[in-house]
């Protein structure tokens, strides 16, 4: 789950990392109310107006600017709610702006030059371990740095059975040259910021750019924070955080009805159990020349209820030109799960596409017969072969 920056950055602090402090503001009145309450909490002299999506680069975009005063806090406001925010990572498309963050200017000009940093800790699922990545070319495209300066992105790699120590907090600071007041604080920074991540499940926080301000202080200007799901059960206080206007309107409608699908970009709708099984048949697809439409993962309960709210799920997407359904039944009867299917069908009434019906397992010869005898434009194979066979046919 991804949550906002203003949403992040308020985690952030609950744990001690500094931050550039902002308020969330819903409309141009509010956000100069904000601006007004910010100037007196923090004494900044000018704001940056920040469009909150779920989505990076938004500085690219036009998403970020600067405001000298409070009528350009609110003409400035004005302009990003309500526009569509085209960035690197939203796809042409983009994301409606419904929120901003109001945020304290911590560029100013002072006793030393700032200094714009890069820091992630994330999990890193080839060593199983949580890693720090960070950089002193902060405040770009990490991507870039990584492919022209690939020696320039170090990282630390943490035991999961002491934690982060002292001294590769220690190590980070060094190595970002920092002295003095700012390497303290980066040390206290890299420290909360890690038990943070630690304490809330997260797989990913990454800070760019991590500020070290013109009065040595570092802060966090930005936060993207994506967090284990299966973690946030244990933190009711973070589920609260969920914004489902920025995510897929069909992902969520399935997720209410305990089916995992992901949305793809092809033409072959699936509808499977087991998301093992889920893969291999996307496969299957792909090898027979198509390209799958979703992924959907029906569960162990294939009853008729839920293969109809799958299909119901699946032809949402206009791209659909064929459904391909692949059953295992072991505990689940294939019959049953015919059934179901003829039923399903039924109830929906005329579907736009042909489906073809792969059930294995037990009864799988009553099943077939139960598909065939329906009527129905229902085709039923028994050997993934004939299923990817079937899959050509349509698509030629
Ligand atoms: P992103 O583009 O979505 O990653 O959004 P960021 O929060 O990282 O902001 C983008 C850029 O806006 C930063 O890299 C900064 O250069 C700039 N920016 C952010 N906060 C301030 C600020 O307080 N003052 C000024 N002058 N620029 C800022
Ligand atoms: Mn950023």
């Amino acid at each position: 789950m991804n949550i906002h920056e203003y949403q992040g950055k308020s985690i952030l602090k609950r744990f001690g990392v500094g931050i550039q402090e902002g308020i969330v503001a819903e409309t141009p009145e509010e956000a100069v109310e904000a601006a007004k309450l910010l100037q007196q909490q923090t004494g900044t002299g000018w704001w940056v107006v920040k469009a909150q999506i779920h989505a990076g680069g938004r500085g690219k975009g036009g998403g970020v600017k600067l405001a000298k005063s409070l009528d350009e806090v609110k003409e400035i406001a004005g302009k990003i709610l309500g526009m569509t925010l085209v960035t690197p990572q939203t796809g042409p498309e983009g994301k409606f702006v419904r929120k901003i963050l109001v945020a304290q200017d911590v560029y100013y000009p002072g006793a030393e030059p700032t200094k714009e940093f890069y820091m992630s800790v994330l999990l890193d699922r080839q060593t199983g371990r949580n890693i720090i990545i960070y950089t002193t070319e902060g405040g770009m495209d990490i991507e870039e740095v990584a492919h022209a300066t690939p020696e320039k992105i170090l990282r630390e790699e943490i035991d999961p059975s002491v934690g982060l120590q002292g001294f590769q907090a220690r190590k980070i600071a060094y190595n970002l040259g920092l002295t003095g007041e700012a390497n303290k604080q980066m040390v206290k920074f890299v420290s909360a910021l890690y038990k943070a991540y630690d304490s809330i499940d997260a797989s990913q926080f990454e800070i760019n750019p991590v500020l070290k301000t013109s009065d040595s202080k570092i802060i966090a200007v930005d936060a993207k924070v994506n967090l284990d799901e299966n973690g946030l059960f244990r933190h009711p206080d973070i589920l609260e955080m969920r914004d489902v206007t920025e995510e897929d309107a069909t992902e969520v409608e399935a997720g209410e009805h305990n089916l995992n699908y992901v949305k793809l970009d092809g033409n072959i709708g699936c509808m499977v159990n087991g998301a093992g099984l889920a893969m291999a048949t996307m496969d299957i697809i792909k090898l027979a020349g198509g390209d799958p439409a979703n992924f959907l993962d029906v569960g162990g309960t294939a009853d008729a209820a839920r293969v109809e709210q799958a299909f119901r799920i699946i032809l949402k997407d206009e791209n659909v030109k064929a459904i391909l359904v692949n059953i295992f039944g072991g505990i689940v009867r294939c019959d049953r799960v015919a059934q179901g299917i003829v039923d399903a069908y039924n109830n929906i009434g005329e579907i736009r596409v042909p489906i073809i019906v792969r059930l294995q397992g037990t009864n799988a010869v009553e099943a077939k017969r139960i598909i065939d005898e329906s009527g129905l434009r229902v085709k039923s194979v028994i050997l993934l072969q004939e299923a990817a066979d079937s899959v050509k046919e349509v698509l030629a």
